[in-house]
């Protein structure tokens, strides 16, 4: 089987409402997402979305992602897409990095690989069954009276676990938020603070020493790896890493550092499905928790997340974040992994299950072939 054309389309996705997160420093009212569509010489066709959360959460850009798929769509035309790990070589030898760019057509690949085998990619990726993934709401940072009021409009939804972003100028104003949200939590309800790498390693053990919340975990509390190494060394919260992680290599300084108790695995950040499954088979084999979800984008970005999440041991798997609970658009309407009464549960049709509407897309502003 052989790739003969890649499309590549640009939709707006606007947020519901705009969501400020890393203490205000960063602000994102609408997600611009890139679809791939992959054609074959033996019929099938693939889809992947690369979506970054707006330009400022990682060193990926939407129209990066565009660019970087100008140059790598021409070397995969005319190779077999159910051939993972010669696919990633190719990209790799043709732009070094830029995962970002790499996420979308390795995702297509696999759309067509599942397909061309018979079976849901949840399958694929090592699922004995479509296991149903817990979800969590994300929770926008305010005061603590309207961070504890989203937290109940989520569990309207059947959230109940909920990423609470933090990381105010005033250290004081964090440890507010985490004993207020803290005390407000329910029986069996499970909070992670979510800092985006906005505390200093000293306001991060200022805070997380003051609190009396020991039990939730949290995340990416400062910008670097070293950095959160050290405060994941002083302080008795699981930290998880997130922003800091972008190839393998930075997952294995990780264990070598014991900078955390879990992470998170997104797709658009580490390069694509293939990259995200050797990120999952270690952190398994060394027993961290995992949440598997990708930074952004519409149903189908959630869904590949949602397949590799659900193929996860149940030991190691921490909750899901859907993206397109968060949006006004829905380009992929009445398909993929859903968030009911708080689970999601991936596809079992063969490959991604999951293909955009044609009219929403509109036109491609690139064609390969
Ligand atoms: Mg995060």
């Amino acid at each position: 089987m052989r790739i003969t054309r890649i499309s590549v389309y640009r939709l707006e996705l606007p947020l519901k409402a705009p969501y400020s997160y890393s203490g205000g420093r960063l602000l994102v009212e609408s997600l611009d997402s890139t679809f791939v569509r992959m054609d074959t010489d033996a019929g099938l066709v693939g889809w992947g979305e690369g979506c970054p959360w707006g330009d400022a959460y990682l060193p990926a850009h939407a129209r990066g992602i565009r660019a970087g798929i100008e140059r790598l769509a021409p070397a995969l035309i005319g190779q077999d897409p159910r051939a993972l790990a010669h696919i990633n070589r190719l990209m790799d030898l043709r732009l070094p990095g830029h995962a970002s760019a790499k996420s979308p057509l390795d995702m297509a690949c696999w759309d067509i690989f599942g397909q061309s085998a018979n079976m849901p990619l949840w399958m694929l990726l090592g699922g004995s069954v479509a296991d149903g993934v817990h979800v969590n709401s994300s929770i926008s940072t305010g005061t603590p009276s309207e961070m504890i009021a989203r937290i109940e409009e989520a569990r309207a939804f059947g959230y109940r676990t909920h990423s609470a972003k933090l990381g105010g100028g005033d250290p004081r104003e964090d440890i507010e938020r985490i004993e207020a949200i803290g005390a407000a939590r329910l029986a069996g309800e499970n909070i992670t603070y979510d800092i985006n790498r906005a505390w200093m390693p000293s306001v991060a053990l200022q805070v997380l020493n003051s609190v009396t919340d020991t039990l939730s975990w949290v995340e990416q509390p400062c910008e670097t790896l070293e950095q959160c190494a050290y405060v994941a060394g002083k302080v008795r919260q699981p930290v998880l890493l997130d922003e800091c992680l972008h190839n393998f290599g930075d997952h294995l300084r990780a264990w070598k550092l014991d900078a955390c108790a879990g992470l998170k695995i997104k797709p658009n950040r580490l390069g694509g499905l293939t990259r995200c499954l050797q990120a999952r088979d270690f952190a398994v084999s060394i027993g961290w928790k995992i949440h598997v979800e990708d930074t952004g984008g519409s149903a189908l970005a959630d869904t590949t997340a949602i397949h590799l999440a659900s193929a996860t041991p149940r030991e190691n798997r921490m909750d899901s974040w859907l993206c397109h609970y968060h949006l006004t658009l829905d380009p992929v309407s009445g398909q993929g992994a859903r968030n009911v009464d708080g689970v999601a549960t991936p596809p079992s049709v063969p490959g991604l299950g999951v293909v955009p509407d044609a009219t929403m897309l509109g036109d491609p502003i690139q064609t390969h072939d």
